[in-house]
This record gives structure tokens, sequence and C-alpha cells, in this order.
């Protein structure tokens, strides 16, 4: 096994999708599956759907076509607005995509024409994340130029909160975007099949207890693969939070100082050695960087503490703990490490797949051996 790597347990990540398809069913939400943290990585993306989630979306089409290319037939949407050079691979290979441009909604549907098939366009509204979205009182008008496009068909509508903005969405966001859905219906017909409320950030909303309105999906990437409701940063209940792990080998181990080496000659000189010895702590380095996923969203195990990284080091204090060179350490990784981690080429993607023994979710193979900090 090399290292850096990042291992996955796939049968938490389909009990994860299985739990919130589960809740959020009991309330009319479906859930989309949003596989862009993992790169589309086909493994994840298929536990997903063994979570009883029917259709995924990603926001890049090279982690789109990697998926179809392994065989994932299921409805995938694109959630970051098409590309110009793109177009064809999106008509290709997505059913649906979420859009906010007119000549994009264009280009789409001349595409679709060419290639003889239908295009399903969602309109991506703008309520407070200021990210992507159309300006609700333009909203009807586009709704009207995706109905009126040969070889496109309206869909929906969605929103977006706490992607940009770090604000999550009320009741008066919710009852606002049900009226959005109304009102489109009133301009152009029922083609508001899918009212799309948000990711991860409004889980909180859509497992209260208020009224849906006609809000039916959420599209969900970060509480399936970490368990975690982004805006609190707190774990969600009955969701595993440990589907993925890193590690990385330690290539140097040494007591060092704590505080930057002080100068022979330095004024306290009489005192240097003892100030020295009460000041030095074990340090490590580790060998995954910057480049590898972002050291700041780590977890290291109790004890070792972060200290700092470049492009290729990570350091850390781990204090009286006996540290080997050529040992590993495990860590967990929140969403901006794992996102970070999954995309870097020098990370090997381990997937152990889970058995289903008696409902507990047992790995087939016997986990490797490993030296653990
Ligand atoms: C990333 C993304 C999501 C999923 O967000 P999570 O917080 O991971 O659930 C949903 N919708 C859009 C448009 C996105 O870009």
């Amino acid at each position: 096994m090399t290292t850096p790597r990042v291992e996955i347990d796939l049968g938490k990540i389909t009990q994860n999708a299985r739990c919130l398809v589960r809740r959020l069913g009991a309330r009319g939400i479906s859930v989309t599956g949003v596989t862009k943290a993992v790169c589309g990585h086909p493994d994840v993306s298929k536990a997903m759907l063994s979570g009883g989630i029917a259709d995924l979306a990603d926001a890049r089409i090279s982690n789109v076509i990697r998926m179809r290319a392994a065989g994932i037939a299921c409805p995938i949407s694109m959630i970051r607005a098409p590309l110009s050079h793109g177009i064809d691979d999106v008509i290709r290979c997505c059913d649906t995509s979420y859009n906010t441009e007119i000549d994009t909604i264009l280009e789409l549907g001349s595409a679709a024409r060419e290639k003889g098939t239908e295009h399903h366009v969602i309109l991506m509204v703008e309520m407070g994340d200021l990210r992507d979205g159309i300006m609700p009182e333009d909203l009807n008008d586009g709704a009207l130029h995706v109905v009126a496009t040969p070889g496109l068909a309206l869909n929906g509508i969605a929103a977006n909160f706490g992607c940009l903005g770090n604000a999550a969405p009320t009741v008066d966001d919710m009852a606002m975007l049900s009226r959005l859905a109304d009102e489109v219906e009133g301009a152009c017909g029922p083609h508001v099949a899918l009212v799309s409320g948000g990711g991860s950030a409004n889980l909180a909303w859509a497992l209260g207890k208020g009224v849906n309105g006609r809000i039916n999906n959420l599209r969900l990437g970060e509480a399936i693969l970490l368990g975690i409701d982004p805006l609190s940063g707190q774990p969600i209940n009955g969701l595993h939070t440990d589907a993925f792990a890193l590690f990385a080998e330690v290539i140097e181990a040494r007591l060092k100082p704590v505080s930057r080496l002080m100068k022979p000659g330095a004024p306290k000189y009489g005192k240097l050695e003892l100030i020295l010895k009460k000041d030095h702590t074990g340090r490590s380095v580790l060998a995954i960087g910057q480049q590898d996923t972002d050291a700041g969203g780590l977890t290291f195990p109790s004890g070792v503490e972060f200290r700092g990284a470049t492009s290729d080091h990570i350091v850390v204090d781990t204090g009286e703990a006996e540290v080997s060179v050529g040992s590993e350490m495990k860590m967990s990784m929140n969403y901006s490490a794992l996102m970070r981690a999954m995309s870097a080429p020098d990370v090997e993607k381990m997937v152990h797949h889970g058995l289903r023994v008696n409902g507990a979710v047992k790995d087939a193979r016997p986990q490797p051996r490993l030296r653990l900090v």
C-alpha cells in the first residue's frame, strides 16, 4: 500500500444515503447524490445508488464522463452551468442541466436538436447565496425562453444556500421558492416538476417541522459523504462521519524545540540548556502537503497537534507519543480536505467494499495491518 492514500468505506456511504433517502422521503423530498467532492469516483457513486438514491449530480463534465465510462446509467444532472465548449458533452452525458443564462440555454437547445434528444433544464434562482442564479423577478422570462426552445424541456427550479454565502435558508426563503414555482407555472404551464431547495446546508430545514410547500428535492454531497452539516460543522444524527480516512507516512520524527532555537550568545545564555530541554517536544514531518489536501481541514489522532504545512510537508507535534519513521498517521478530513485529496493525482484512493452481514456492514477483506500513531 502506498501513501498518501484515502481509504473509503463504501458501506458507510450507502448507509448514510439510505438514512437520508428514508428520512427525507417520509417528507416527500427526493435526494440527488452530489459526487463532485469525490470527482465522480464510480465506486462512491454506486454506493450512493445502493442506498436508494435514484439520480446523481456533478459540477464537472469530466467527472460525469468518468461515471458514464464506468457504466453508471442513472440520470445525471450538471449542477454547474455548462461551458460553451462542453455543450455537446452535456447533451450526450447528462439528462438535465442547471442553468441561468439564455445564451447557454439556446446552445443546449440546438445541440439537443442536432442529436435528436430532449434535454431537461432546471433554472437556478438567486436567493441570497450570491453565487449563480437568475434574479427572482427575471425567472418567468427565463422559463418562457426554455419552454419556447425546441429540444429542451423545462423540468424545474432550484436554489442554492450556504455555498458562497454562509447563510442557512429560512422558512421564508423556502416559502418564497414555492411561490416562485407557482408563478412560473402560471406564466408557462405545468413545467415545474422539480423544486430543489438546496444542498446539505438545507437539511436542518428539510428535517425540521415546517411545511414543505412545493420543495420536493435536495442535492446532497457533504451530508452523505461526511455525515456533517456544513453550516454548523456538527455531525448529523444517525450518520457515519468516518467513511473516509487519509493516511500519510512519517518521514521525520525527532525532538525539536517548541519555539525557534535561540542563538548561542543570546542574553540568557546561562539558562539556555534548561529552557531548551523544557521546550522540546516530539515533532513529526508527514509526506503530504497542501498539494494533496487542505491541511487546515484535517483532524489528527488525539495528542497530535497540527503545526503547519507547506506544499509537500505537514508538521505536527506529537508530544510524548512514540512515533517512528516509516509509520503511518491516520487523519480525518473536512469537505475541503476531502475534495482536494480526491482530486490529487498523488493520493491513492482505496475502496473497501462493505458486505451486508446480518444487517451490519462487514469488510470482505481483512483490514491491512497498519502501524498507526
Ligand atoms: C456542491 C453543490 C451541491 C451539494 O452541496 P453539499 O453541501 O455538498 O450538499 C448542491 N448544489 C449545487 C449547485 C452544488 O454546487
